[in-house]
């Protein structure tokens, strides 16, 4: 009984540590948004701030990573893999406004964090991971997390998923030198691509792609970044 209450006292006190450390990583946030002001095209919102707040991204990270958990930088989650630097999960979910009944695509699950902060905004989420353990891992634990709009997928996501679209929003979380066709094919008129254009070991891109009511894609580039290489058929 007192072994109990001691483990929950300690667990309290665990999730008010990561609420404090989550206040300070968001606060870092809202600062990086507001430096990059012009250039990023608008800071990010309240909105996508609070959803950051809420989100526990310690529980997407490896056991080693825990105390890193919150700073405001990508993660290695094996496979040679990371989980995104949280001011690009932000940046991102603000560029691609999911409304309360869109539907958005992700194309690398990773960790599955992306996919729990674009699913507190959107009315679906679904996401493919070409790295099978990761499709697995993440898959559990957004369960896990009661996360009961997201559907991950094992396959190679330049291909999309055909069979739930078209979608209002898109977005890849590892670089290309080129958007797979597909996706934008998968994309609905009025609808919001991001994705990271550029090769591995020269300069990266976070691109804004908008396709219009007449089906005419519009580019925008956003901000210089650094994200792992997309595989499989077309990239
Ligand atoms: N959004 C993730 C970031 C993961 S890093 C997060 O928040 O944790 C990018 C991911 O894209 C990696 O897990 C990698 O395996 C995956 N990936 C790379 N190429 C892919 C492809 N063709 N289809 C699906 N996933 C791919």
């Amino acid at each position: 009984m007192e072994f109990h209450q001691a483990r929950q006292d300690d667990e309290q006190s665990d999730a008010e540590t990561y609420a404090a450390s989550r206040r300070s990583m968001v606060e870092t946030i809202r600062e990086m948004a507001q430096e990059t002001d012009d250039y990023a095209r608008g800071g990010v919102s309240e909105n996508v701030l609070a959803v950051m707040q809420r989100v526990p991204r310690h529980r997407f990270v490896p056991a080693d990573q825990l105390s890193s958990a919150y700073f405001n930088q990508a993660l290695p989650i094996g496979h040679d893999q990371t989980i995104s630097q949280p001011y690009i999960v932000a940046l991102v979910a603000e560029l691609l406004q999911p409304g309360k009944h869109d539907t958005v695509l992700e194309i690398g699950t990773g960790s599955g964090y992306q996919a729990a902060v674009l699913a507190e905004l959107a009315g679906q989420v679904y996401s493919v991971e070409i790295v099978a353990p990761l499709a697995v891992s993440a898959e559990k634990l957004l369960r896990s997390l009661g996360y009961d709009n997201i559907a991950v997928r094992h396959g190679d996501g330049t291909q999309g998923w055909p069979q739930h679209a078209p979608f209002d929003c898109i977005t890849v979380a590892a670089a290309t030198p080129h958007v797979p066709p597909a996706l934008l094919a998968q994309l609905k008129p009025g609808g919001r691509l991001v994705i990271p254009l550029g090769g591995w070991s020269y300069a990266q891109q976070l691109m804004l792609l908008t396709k219009d009511r007449d089906g005419v894609m519009h580019n925008e580039a956003i901000i210089p970044v650094r994200f792992v290489p997309l595989t499989g058929g077309d990239a």
